[in-house]
């Protein structure tokens, strides 16, 4: 195996594939090796489909080796380290690779075990997640077998991958429990650690309209610390300065948790890592600021935009125009605005597709107001995106 390659990518998901295969478009002689330890790739977006029960959960999972660019070379392992004074990364089985170029697309961290007791229980007492592809089904599940009770949707502290899917899951549910008539007898809970439903005042007034319609409670500020699943009780306590003294017990009858994420451990306590552990790049140009050979998009790394396939989709590229330029010694001039996209599900076959950039500010593609719920958004998010994503994202012609 060659140790040295001009450029590799750590991480074989949604952003590295797609930029390797953006590369070589452009030049299929460019020498690209991927750093990828997982034989299975995901469409992720649709595990809210799946846990909605409207989605097969199988279609979501491909073989790694069958989205590889063919010019691309796969390094089965775990980047576990960076040496970039060097140009060179380090393997968990030991393995030291060189580059001249880095790209750093390994994700972002779902950190279970920071919720007591949450490992033990999830997948069985009415506890659930989408965001596990073990998991997601379960969900469905929960909400098929739901009679009544306390339904509480939690949404963590920390950043996540995309920040709409804590709740949009909660307006499937409501709509699900209408529609066999048992919204009436449902006490639907939001409990998050953030301050508000969601960024951007265009899209939270509808997603506040579709709580009024739903009896759904919301709660601020708090953060689950324990899942007790045999008993069915959580518990939060407040975070900031006002609240942090506060806990709540909270009974439940199912409860949808959202892991608390963050960069990957082996990102975060690394040279390439800023002050909050993501890859410390130039929000316009994707370029890392203390390392010009070095490229960073997708969840880990430091953006100050929403994470989602969506932003990954205007990154790539902006990172390869700018990769490239710096190939050929030239500055990085092309820029990303932050665009990012949440297709917010509000029932089915409802959605609101939020667009918008760094300023939160809309950036709309379609010539209507995306604010309203609509059932052709819907259908763009169930069958056009699945198929955008496998037939012209990953193969980056999209
Ligand atoms: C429930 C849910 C709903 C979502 N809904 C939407 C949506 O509606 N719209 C939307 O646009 N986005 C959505 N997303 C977000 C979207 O899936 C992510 O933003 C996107 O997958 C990020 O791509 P990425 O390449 O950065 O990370 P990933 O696609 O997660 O890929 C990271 C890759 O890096 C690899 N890796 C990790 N560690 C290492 C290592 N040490 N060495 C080498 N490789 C490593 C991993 O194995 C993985 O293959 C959703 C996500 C979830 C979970």
């Amino acid at each position: 195996m060659s140790l040295k390659h001009q450029i590799i990518i750590i991480g074989g998901g949604n952003a590295g594939i797609s930029v390797a295969s953006r590369l070589l478009l452009q030049n299929n002689l460019l020498d690209i090796a991927i750093v990828e330890p997982s034989d299975k790739h995901y469409y992720q977006p649709a595990w809210t489909l799946a846990g909605s029960g409207v989605f097969d959960i199988s279609k979501t999972m491909r073989n790694e080796a069958d989205v590889m660019p063919e010019n691309a070379k796969w390094i089965k392992g775990k980047v576990s380290g960076f040496d970039p004074e060097h140009n060179a990364i380090t393997l968990e089985d030991g393995t030291r690779l060189h580059y001249d170029f880095l790209v750093v697309a390994a994700g972002i961290q779902l950190n279970w075990d920071e919720i007591k007791g949450l490992n033990e229980t999830l997948g069985k007492n009415n506890v659930c997640s989408n965001y596990s592809y073990d998991y997601a089904p379960y969900t469905f599940e929960c909400i098929q077998n739901f009679k009544g009770g306390k339904a509480i949707f939690h949404n963590p502290h920390t950043p996540v991958k995309c920040g709409g899917a804590p709740h949009k899951i909660m307006y499937m549910a409501a709509d699900y429990f209408r529609k066999k008539g048992v919204l009436d007898k449902a006490n639907i809970q939001y409990w998050s650690g953030g301050t508000r439903l969601f960024a951007v005042p265009k899209y939270e007034k509808t997603l506040l309209k579709v709580c009024e319609r739903a009896h759904i409670n919301l709660h601020f500020m708090v953060k689950l610390v324990e899942v007790d699943g045999p008993n069915k009780k959580a518990r939060f306590v407040g975070i900031g300065e006002q609240n942090k003294d506060q806990s709540y017990e909270v009974a439940f009858d199912m409860l949808h948790v959202t892991p608390p994420q963050s960069a990957p451990d082996f990102i975060r306590n690394s040279p390439l890592a800023n002050s909050t552990g993501w890859v410390d790049v130039d929000k316009y140009s994707l370029q890392h600021v203390r390392y010009a050979n070095i490229f960073s998009l997708g969840d880990a790394a430091g953006l100050p935009t929403s994470k989602t396939g969506a932003a990954i989709r205007k990154q790539a590229p902006v990172l390869v125009e700018n990769l490239i330029a710096v190939m050929n010694g030239q500055p990085a001039t092309a820029q990303y605005n932050g665009y990012t996209s949440c297709p917010l599900l509000t029932g089915y076959g409802k959605l609101v597709l939020a667009e918008f950039d760094y300023e939160n500010k809309p950036q709309e593609t379609f010539p209507f107001d995306q604010s309203k719920e609509r059932w052709s958004m819907y259908i763009l998010k169930r069958h056009i995106l699945p198929w955008l994503y496998w037939a012209k994202i990953l193969p980056g012609k999209a």
